[in-house]
């Protein structure tokens, strides 16, 4: 192993790639923002205890995935695996919910860790944008929520992606459908570790990605069937505010999701281009997770989504960010002299807010020349002795060719009107 590798399942963000992921964490956050939500950072880790509760102990990310360690004081904590246990955690323990001001909209972004088999869109260390709005049960939140994340997708070019769409139920009609489908799932034919959990949570079994599976669920009983006329009325008003948003979406009555905490209104967004690792995003309401890690009552609604494979879902549909250059401006100097005083252009520049570089190292012109039209600025400021004699620089466009003699102390002002 070379030193200079990244771990396994992890990658670097490199310039100018990275520009990309600040981008697309921009453009997710950018419609929450504009909506009443405030940004919330929590750590890395927390006690392993939240993620065994609140995700599930059942679950593949508590049970498979998590990296979870004892520190050398005795502590139990892990990684985080994902980010809505972490908030809903922290907004307790500030008693934001106790502020009289419901629900409480939070919305977040950050590096999660999962320790999966590595695959394209598939790592230990993602990256996720994510919104909570915790203490209201209302389904325009519901919808609210999913029409931000289209919003955002649609900002960002994205065309190819589907949203599907489907209710868990809740406390009343969730365990008669349980039992049921345990009844049908207990008549297959399926290995050890699915029997089990068809013991602790059949539902997640409808969320079993191989085909041998998937095949026996063919006669399945749907929780369509099952739904209680709350949940059923409340996901109507869900389905019909996206309609009138004009979000079109799939209903997918095997959407289960792979977290214990999820009851009615569940969703994920899907990507064609992306091959297996489809999922791009997804949510849900989470009603009885507050009460799960010892909090009050509080219906909450979210969703994550994961900025990898949306980066890779640019690239599936051949899209390029407009990012600007991260240089406009590029200053070569001839000399020492010329130095000293085009660095002091340089800063000027900057404070000015001009987006400027300076070759340094004292290169020659030639050199200094390529680095600045690597750097993708529109302008080089050019000074060697003759120039400073004359009180002068050289302003050329990198693009045209053209070459300008301007004032030294109206470097800022012509740099300015050049750019446009
Ligand atoms: P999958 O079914 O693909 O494992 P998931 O249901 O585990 O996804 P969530 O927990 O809902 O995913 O996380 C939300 C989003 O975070 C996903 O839609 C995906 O974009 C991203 N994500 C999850 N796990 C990973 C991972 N290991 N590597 C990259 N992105 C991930
Ligand atoms: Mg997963």
């Amino acid at each position: 192993m070379s030193t200079f590798q990244a771990p396994k399942g992890t990658y670097d963000l490199i310039p100018p790639h990275s520009a990309t992921y600040l981008a697309v964490r921009e453009a997710i956050a950018a419609p929450l923002r504009n909506s009443g939500y405030g940004y919330i950072e929590t750590p890395g880790f927390e006690n392993v205890e939240l993620f065994a509760r609140g995700v599930g102990e059942s679950t593949d990310i508590v049970t498979k995935e998590m990296y979870a360690f004892e520190t050398k004081g005795g502590d139990r904590l892990a990684l985080r695996p994902e980010g809505t246990a972490s908030v809903l955690r922290a907004a307790l323990e500030a008693n934001l919910h106790k502020a009289g001001n419901l629900p409480v909209k939070l919305w977040y972004s950050g590096s999660y860790y999962r320790y999966e088999r590595p695959q394209k869109g598939r790592y230990r260390h993602f990256s996720q944008v994510g919104a909570e709005a915790i203490g209201a049960e209302d389904p325009a939140l519901d919808a609210e929520l999913i029409i931000l994340a289209d919003q955002s997708y649609r900002a960002l070019g994205l065309r190819n992606f589907r949203i599907l769409l489907n209710s868990l139920g809740d406390q009343e009609c969730r365990p008669v459908y349980r039992a049921a489908l345990q009844d049908f799932l207990r008549g297959l034919d399926l290995d050890e570790d699915t029997r089990r959990r068809v013991d602790i949570n059949p539902l997640r079994v409808l969320d079993d990605k191989r085909e041998a599976v998937q095949k026996q669920l063919a006669g399945a009983p749907l929780l369509r069937d099952y739904l209680c006329e709350a949940c059923k009325a409340y996901h109507e008003q869900v389905r019909e505010l996206l309609t009138a948003a004009g979000v079109a979406f799939e209903d997918d009555e095997k959407l289960v999701r792979g977290l214990d905490y999820y009851t009615r209104t569940t969703f994920e967004f899907v990507h064609d281009g992306l091959g297996s690792q489809s999922a791009v995003g997804g949510g849900g309401r989470y009603d009885g997770l507050s009460e799960m890690i010892g909090g009050p009552a509080l219906p909450s609604v979210g969703w994550a989504l994961g900025v990898d494979r949306t980066v890779l879902a640019l690239e599936a549909e051949g899209i390029t960010l407009d990012i600007p250059a991260a240089t406009a401006v590029y200053a070569v100097p001839l000399g020492e002299e010329a130095r000293r005083v085009l660095f002091r252009a340089v800063t000027e520049l900057r404070r000015a807010g001009v987006a400027t570089d300076f070759a340094y190292g004292g290169k020659g012109l030639k050199n200094a020349m390529k680095s600045a039209n690597r750097s993708g600025a529109r302008l080089a400021l050019v000074a060697g002795e003759r120039d400073l004699a004359e009180g002068v620089v050289q302003l050329k466009d990198l693009t045209s060719g053209e070459q300008t003699a301007v004032a030294l102390d109206a470097v800022v002002d012509e740099a300015r009107r050049a750019l446009g």
